[in-house]
């Protein structure tokens, strides 16, 4: 099924000067680009975000540090992109993703792992949602 997700270079990854590396992995692991922009998000924003997670203990060091500078929020596209990209991201943690992973090769730790993937359809739709409309999805 050709899905869509959402993909958030971090803060981390952008300062490492990564976007291209982490863009290189998601065309290299076949998917699709088909929105792009930088931004820099507020405190309230990256709660906004995250919101799923407002009772986590690590809620408000998350929020921090996505707020803590810019940002790269992609749109991709491709046959299971939302489970493709987890794969090509890795776990969570940097230290337990597989060899050759973006969050291995770039992350940091559990919290500065590099880059952000939607988890499921109606987490991807309300992620896209969150930073992009209509008219800058295109049509591929
Ligand atoms: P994923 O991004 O792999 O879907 P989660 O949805 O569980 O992971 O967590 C969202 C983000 O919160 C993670 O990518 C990471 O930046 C941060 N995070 C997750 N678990 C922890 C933790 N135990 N301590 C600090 N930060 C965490
Ligand atoms: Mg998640």
């Amino acid at each position: 099924m050709i899905q869509r997700t959402l993909s958030i270079v971090k803060p981390d990854a952008v300062a490492k000067n990564a976007i291209g590396d982490v863009l290189a992995a998601i065309e290299a692991g076949g998917l699709k680009v088909i929105a792009t922009k930088m931004l820099h998000m507020s405190k309230k924003q990256a709660e906004g975000f995250y919101a799923v997670h407002s009772d986590r203990p690590f809620f408000n060091d998350l929020t921090d540090f996505m707020s803590e500078g810019p940002v790269v929020v992609s749109v991709l596209e491709g046959e299971d992109a939302i489970a493709k990209y987890r794969e090509i991201l890795g776990a969570t943690n940097p230290d337990e993703a597989e060899e050759g992973t973006v969050r291995r090769r770039i992350g940091t730790n559990i919290e500065r792992n590099a880059a952000h993937g939607s988890d499921a359809p109606e987490t991807a739709a309300f992620e896209i949602s969150y930073f992009f409309n209509a008219l800058e999805l295109h049509q591929r």
